[in-house]
């Protein structure tokens, strides 16, 4: 075994490029707006671009009007973007050049199991199943293929979390070969975005930490496909009182955008920054302006989960577990 991946590296702050990428489910909910803000702050800090994607590949969860509704709550909350918005979906050429390359490399392979057949294997830590390997040396008689999985064998990746600190995956143990192009005709979101971080030029990932266990999978990738990797943050994820992970399922409400000074400090708060009282009564602008300045990564909390009192909704619902447990990014 090798570890792959050291990403440690010092970087240059004047090149720093960030991003937010939502996909467009729902409008702003309180652990959507945390992500945006952290991801701003941490590029405006240092002078540095901060892009807006749209992660619409999921066709069937997108929900119409949600990517007009979270680009009129970005405004109203002084999240100003860099640039042209890019849409997943008008992203399919490159996307088909990296899974080419990946094919030309013999690093991927046809795969022919529907889920239900892979659902006695291992579980893996984010509750997905690890793929047991069926169709890795090709597909049994008589099946046609479904997906296409990316050869994973013994990596290990290894990466400096600047907020999670040290992190170490071995993916043949803890993921198995993973999807790269799916059973529905899409790519999967683990190869789409690298790929669009890497022609974006994003030197700086900063995004909930529900996706912290993707990280390696991507990290993967970007190997294979000679990428050099951004660095990544991952900030812990708002929770609301039994433990879920806000989102449409837990019917987390939306950001009020009348009200985005109360919604910035409760952020901030939750950031582990530490705004004065006098920026209760503040403008937005006079908000944004003190946390660009006193953004401080090191004092946010190391850890995947946390509650946040204002904006969670404390009905607990039949929803979803606070786990990576979407399925764009199961393997
Ligand atoms: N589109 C993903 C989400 O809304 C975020 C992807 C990323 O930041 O890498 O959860």
């Amino acid at each position: 075994m090798t570890d792959r991946n050291a990403n440690t590296g010092p970087r240059h702050s004047a090149g720093y490029i960030g991003r937010f990428a939502p996909s467009p489910t729902g409008p702003l909910h309180f652990g959507s707006l945390v992500a945006a803000i952290g991801s701003y702050l941490d590029a405006r800090h240092v002078g540095g671009r901060w892009l807006l994607r749209i992660e619409d590949l999921d066709r069937p969860r997108c929900v119409p009007g949600a990517t007009e509704s979270i680009m009129t709550t970005l405004a109203h909350f002084g999240l100003d973007w860099d640039g042209d918005i890019v849409t997943q979906s008008q992203r399919e050429e490159a996307y088909r050049a990296a899974f080419e390359h990946l094919q030309a490399n013999a690093e991927v392979f046809p795969c022919a199991c529907s889920r239900r057949e892979i659902a006695d294997s291992a579980i893996a830590p984010d509750g997905s199943r690890i793929y047991p390997g069926t169709c890795r040396n090709g597909l049994p008689q008589g099946r046609t293929a479904r997906a296409w999985r990316v050869r994973v064998d013994d990596a290990i990746v290894v990466f400096e979390d600047r907020v999670q600190g040290p992190q170490r995956e071995c993916l043949g143990d803890e993921v198995g070969d993973f999807v790269v192009f799916r059973a529905d005709g899409q790519y999967a979101y683990q190869l789409a975005v690298i790929v669009d971080d890497a022609a974006a030029g994003v030197t700086d990932v900063v995004r909930g930490a529900d996706l912290l266990n993707s990280t390696g999978r991507q990290l993967h990738l970007q190997r294979l496909l000679g990428i050099t990797p951004p660095r990544y943050a991952h900030l812990p994820v708002v929770v609301n009182a039994a433990g879920e992970k806000l989102s449409k399922q837990t019917l987390a409400a939306a950001v009020d955008p009348l009200d985005p000074g109360a919604a910035w400090l409760a952020a901030l708060r939750f950031l582990g920054q530490n705004p004065p009282d006098e920026l209760e009564t503040a403008t937005l602008a006079t908000i944004r302006d003190w946390a660009v300045r006193h953004w401080n990564i090191a004092a946010i909390p190391a850890r995947i989960h946390s509650q946040a009192s204002p904006f969670v909704p404390h009905t607990p619902t039949a929803g979803v577990p606070a786990t990576n447990d979407d399925p764009r990014r199961q393997t």
